[in-house]
């Protein structure tokens, strides 16, 4: 993530929707991918403001910010859409009746507009059912009832509301959203890292499979990186619940979870490249490189912006043990609980080539 300034100077978080010097409400402005403090008009529209700027141009705050205070992305005062661009992709929302519920749409919401800023930073394709009524991106953020099935990788619910993915698709349980559900979710699958973002960026991979491997020239080097997809995937699901991972898992997988079927080892890779290139890009704004020559920068160009991947790797390396040693100062767990083996690095390798290919 790149690092933002409210025109008064002040640096601003991506999630801010006011600066705390100046009072300026923020916004984020997607097509120019620019966060900053504006100046609202007596006509309403907010106005970036830059002193003797000829055309200035007008827009309004996302319907979801003015209403629900879950955005801070800003629409084109021209555009007959109420929402965001983000906003837009998501065709079911929490029931609001239920108090709690905003809190954990506001969190849903910011991870995945942190997931869709980063796709546009990498120049991957993001396209809506508006465009693509079969397959195109739609998110829906679905709630579960009561206790059930034991193992199936969802919240307690009846009945369960799986995190996934199908067709375009992209279902969230929102109890995803409370920390203490998802904690306990975590330690039943005997997962070492289980978040909002990551979820988002997992189940973006399952998208980006469907896009960008099925059927194209890169699905022949896939079957060999990351096995045959065809093999079935309830089977493999069940035997992934009946005998876990095998014992020489990390030598192979980024996770245990990923063993489970070639598609599930993808969308875990995927996560990961995705993890790697926005902390790398966040320490590059921060000042914070070390083996680096240039800085890491999700500007739509990664092959210019994303130094190449034995570096990119390199400075990884390095970063991560930092983060992790910085986190256990402070008595947190490690930020990046993961060591990739040589034969994950060759996956992830696999997908930097896939990003930074001609689209
Ligand atoms: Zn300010
Ligand atoms: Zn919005
Ligand atoms: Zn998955």
């Amino acid at each position: 993530m790149k690092s933002f300034r409210c025109a008064c100077g002040n640096s601003l978080y991506f999630e801010n929707s006011h600066c705390l010097e100046c009072g300026r409400p923020v916004g984020m402005l997607p097509d120019t991918r620019q966060l900053t403090g504006f100046d609202v008009g007596g006509d309403d529209y907010w106005r970036v403001p830059i002193a003797g700027a000829e055309t200035r141009t007008a827009y309004r705050p996302c319907q979801n910010y003015t209403q629900h205070q879950v955005c801070n992305w800003l629409v084109h005062a021209d555009d007959p859409n109420p929402y965001c661009i983000s906003c837009r992709l998501t065709r079911v929302i929490p029931n609001l009746d239920q108090p709690e519920n905003i809190q954990r749409w506001y969190r849903i919401e910011a991870a995945k507009r942190r997931l869709l800023f980063t796709l546009d930073g990498l120049n991957l394709p993001i396209v809506g059912r508006d465009i693509d009524p079969e397959r195109g991106l739609v998110f829906e953020l679905l709630e579960g009832s009561s206790s059930s099935d034991e193992f199936a990788d969802t919240l307690d619910c009846d009945p369960p509301v799986y995190t996934g993915h199908a067709g375009g698709v992209i279902t969230i349980n929102i109890a995803e959203a409370d920390d203490s559900s998802r904690e306990r979710m975590r330690e039943k699958m005997g997962e070492a890292y289980r978040t909002m973002l990551g979820h988002f960026r997992h189940e973006s991979g399952h998208y980006y499979w469907d896009r960008l491997i099925a059927g194209s020239p890169w699905q022949a080097e896939f079957r060999e990186l990351f096995g045959d997809e065809r093999v079935d995937y309830n089977v493999a699901l069940a035997q992934h619940h009946q005998w876990g991972a095998p014992a020489d898992w990390p030598t192979r997988w980024i996770s245990a979870y990923a063993s489970m079927h070639p598609w599930e080892d993808w969308a875990e890779t995927w996560a990961h490249y995705l993890h790697i290139v926005d902390t790398l890009e966040t320490a590059s704004h921060m000042h914070v490189q070390h083996n680096l020559n240039q800085p890491v920068c999700l500007e739509r160009n990664p092959q210019q912006n994303i130094p190449e991947f034995q570096s990119l790797i390199k400075e990884w390396d390095w970063l991560s043990r930092s983060l992790n040693a910085l986190n256990r100062s402070l008595g947190m767990p490690d930020a990046y609980p993961f060591t990739p083996s040589r034969q994950v690095l060759e996956k992830l390798q696999f997908i930097d080539r896939l990003v930074k290919a001609d689209r």
